[in-house]
């Protein structure tokens, strides 16, 4: 089967992002580099985001995982033709451990959101880029973002106490 009918199959049209105005949109982030986007691939689950990589890998097309797109420096745009795997939907806040000070969270998850959702206990993230209100944990994570707060509390690097991870295998 071809890439495209695999990955509609998988995640359905909706979540499968090929028409030249998505593609426009898709092969730039907030940089000034545009890439050569294939389509764009909406998952919304640890397991569909590593059935996306493995169908990649059949095929020999190589992925690029995605934020909100607010890189400043073309992380999230495909130098050759690529597959974007945009983390967005995977944006639950799982579980918080308030005594821990910890939380397990979806990549996609918006910096703020965090923090608006941990203000009642009187906790936030510290990581707080000037893009807060729109990119995600992941892209955090991705770049090492930091913020007024990390000149006190460190960049995001400090605040990660674990990570799950799709590997290249899929
Ligand atoms: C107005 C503005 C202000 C900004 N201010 C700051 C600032 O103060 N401090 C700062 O550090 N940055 C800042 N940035 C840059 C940017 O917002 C940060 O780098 C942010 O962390 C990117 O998050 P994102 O969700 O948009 O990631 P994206 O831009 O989508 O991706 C960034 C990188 O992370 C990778 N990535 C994203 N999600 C995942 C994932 N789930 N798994 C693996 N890799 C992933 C991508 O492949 C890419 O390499 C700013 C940008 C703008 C536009």
């Amino acid at each position: 089967m071809a890439l495209i009918d695999e990955l509609n199959t998988l995640l359905g049209f909706e979540r499968v992002r090929g028409h030249p105005l998505d593609l426009e949109v898709f092969s730039k982030d907030a940089g000034m580099t545009r890439g050569d986007v294939i389509a764009a691939t909406l998952p919304e689950t640890v397991q569909e985001v590593a059935a996306i990589v493995r169908i990649a890998r059949r095929h020999g097309v190589s992925i690029v995982p995605r934020g909100a797109g607010t890189g400043l420096a073309g992380g999230a745009v495909p130098v050759e033709p690529g597959l974007l795997v945009v983390l967005t939907r995977l944006n639950e806040i799982h579980a918080v451990d308030e005594i821990g000070r910890t939380a397990w969270v979806g990549p996609g998850v918006i910096n703020l959101d965090l923090s608006k959702h941990l203000e009642s206990l009187d906790l936030h993230f510290a990581p707080d880029p000037s893009s807060q209100q729109a990119c995600t944990i992941g892209g955090n994570v991705g770049t090492n973002a930091g913020g007024p707060h990390c000149l006190a509390d460190g960049t995001t690097v400090a605040h990660v106490l674990a990570v799950e991870v799709v590997t290249a295998v899929g």
